[in-house]
Order: structure tokens, then sequence, then C-alpha cells
């Protein structure tokens, strides 16, 4: 929350190299199908929230931008590649799973379904593991060191020791 208790959220990219603050309350939040929306984000959709209404600061670093068609821009990381806006003349929205906490931030509609990948609805029902289960043939995962961004704002990124 903000002085004036307003709600505060924190996000970035995978690297770190670009962070970004909002304030104020989210508006809608939704997946977008759309084959556009595939390529932006290398992915079968695209979890987007718009922060219209709200106060959006870049607070490290700041997005590229591809100008994917004459009325919007995508924006994302310039060194790590990750998909964080959609920018149209009527506001910007923000990748969701982009933020610190994207627990909360639940979709409530689907646009673009003309192009939606034939096998998305079946993911639910795919066999499910979770990851270290993967360890007897990946045992790499034992000793794995993260070299992603917190989900936390940070003072000095990357640190400066890295194993
Ligand atoms: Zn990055
Ligand atoms: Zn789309």
């Amino acid at each position: 929350m903000s002085l004036d208790n307003r709600p505060v959220y924190t996000g970035g990219c995978q690297c770190g190299a670009v962070r970004f603050r909002v304030e104020g309350a989210l508006g809608e939040a939704s997946i977008c199908h759309c084959r556009m929306c595939q390529k932006a984000s290398g992915n079968f959709y695209l979890p987007l929230v718009s922060v219209r209404g709200a106060m959006l600061d870049w607070t490290r670093g700041e997005p590229k931008r591809f100008r994917s068609s004459n009325a919007a821009w995508r924006g994302f990381c310039a060194e790590c590649g990750t998909p964080l806006t959609f920018e149209a003349p009527d506001g910007i929205a923000l990748a969701i799973a982009a933020f610190d906490d994207p627990t909360g931030i639940a979709p409530t509609i689907q646009w673009g379904t003309e192009a939606k990948l034939p096998y998305v609805d079946g993911i639910p029902k795919l066999p499910s593991e979770d990851t270290m289960a993967d360890i007897g043939s990946a045992p790499y995962l034992a000793e794995l060191v993260s070299y992603q961004h917190p989900d936390h704002d940070t003072d000095q990124w990357p640190p400066e020791e890295r194993p």
C-alpha cells in the first residue's frame, strides 16, 4: 500500500535490468490467444493486466519496444527478452507473470479465441510433476543456482559475485 492507501505492485523482467512499479487499482486481467500475442510472448497465449487507471513507473531501465502494428507497441527487456508490455492508444497493459506476485491477478476474460491453439484446453489434463521429480534424469537440478532477479526490488543487481 502507498501512503494514501492505494495498492502498490512491483515486478520486472527475468534478468532484473527492467523493473516497474504500479500504484493504484489494476484494470481488466485477460489472456489473449491472438497470433500476435503468441509471437510476442513466444507462448500459447499472453496474460495481460491493464494499468490504464493506475500510475506506472519504470524504476530500473525501461523496455525496448517493437511496433507490432499501426496501433500497438510491445515492450520487452532488451537484455533478457522477457515480454513486459502491450501499449495501445487507450493505455498500457503489463504481462501478468512479470509481476513479483502474480498470484492475485487472475484473468477474467479470454480474447483472440479465433487463434486459440487446439491443445490449450487439454493442458490441465496432462500428466503433472513438480520440478524436482525430474532429478533422476537431470542431476544438475540439485546444484542449480538461479540467476533470475528475485521477486522483490533490489538496491543493486546483479550481485557482485556469482558462482
Ligand atoms: Zn531483463
Ligand atoms: Zn492478442
